[in-house]
């Protein structure tokens, strides 16, 4: 497994104000709405701006990225602040999350951002966004089968497709060894990063397309929860 590296010497653009101003919006609306259960600002900062960091390997240059159950804006906003070259889109199902995340990202001036209120079962079957993506990024949003299976019409051939994962994922990646080789990726590399306050460990999983997506996937919601690949 390779290590991760969380190098934001590259990226001199990266502005830790910037990301602090996030964290201050993303908590005030927290009073609001329900964006986040971490209120501690430390816990804050390692949780969601630091966590998101470990993905910005994947994240360099003016490739395009799209950010898939981004909730509050994790990782897709932190990696925008440290890359501001990268062609983000944010989607998100639950419209009043994204909307949010669209006015704080409007007041840090981060744009331009693509925002998409919509299920990734939708839009992974649109025209315009049908592989059409050098990245395609999660965290927290499904175990690996169902995570693939969201994200890979998303995906460019040639492109990858990341997972960010916590804990033991060995297992996880053989239960996803069907659905990767059935949505077409092949090699998959493997990334692990140790937060610097817990010391908890961060997985990535990147896997590479190498053939285009049957159109059947992403299948109906329920096919995807309940009869995984
Ligand atoms: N990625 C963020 C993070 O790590 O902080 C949010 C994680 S939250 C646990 C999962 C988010 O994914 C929720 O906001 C949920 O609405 C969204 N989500 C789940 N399934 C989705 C789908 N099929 N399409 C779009 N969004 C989805």
């Amino acid at each position: 497994m390779e290590k991760a590296s969380i190098d934001i010497g590259e990226s001199k653009s990266f502005k830790a104000e910037l990301a602090l101003e996030y964290m201050r919006l993303v908590l005030a609306k927290n009073q609001k709405m329900n964006l986040t259960s971490i209120t501690d600002p430390l816990e804050f900062i390692e949780k969601h701006i630091i966590d998101s960091l470990v993905a910005l390997d994947y994240a360099r240059g003016d490739i395009s990225l799209i950010d898939v159950g981004t909730g509050a804006g994790f990782p897709g906003v932190i990696l925008k602040i440290a890359n501001p070259s990268l062609k983000l889109a944010l989607l998100e199902a639950t419209k009043k999350k994204l909307a949010a995340v669209a006015s704080m990202a409007g007041q840090l001036g981060i744009g331009p951002i693509d925002f998409y209120p919509m299920r990734a079962e939708e839009a992974a079957q649109m025209k315009g966004m049908r592989e059409k993506y050098d990245v395609a990024i999660a965290r927290a949003v499904a175990r690996l089968p169902a995570h693939l299976e969201y994200l890979a019409g998303f995906v460019k051939v040639g492109g990858q497709l990341v997972a960010m994962k916590s804990g033991q994922i060995d297992a996880e990646i053989l239960s996803a060894k069907n659905a990767a080789k059935t949505l077409g990726f092949g090699n998959i590399e493997l990334a692990e990063a140790a937060l610097p306050y817990s010391g908890a460990s961060r997985k990535l999983a990147v896997y590479t397309k190498h053939a285009p997506t049957d159109r059947q996937f992403p299948r109906h919601n329920s096919l995807i929860s309940n009869s995984p690949l």
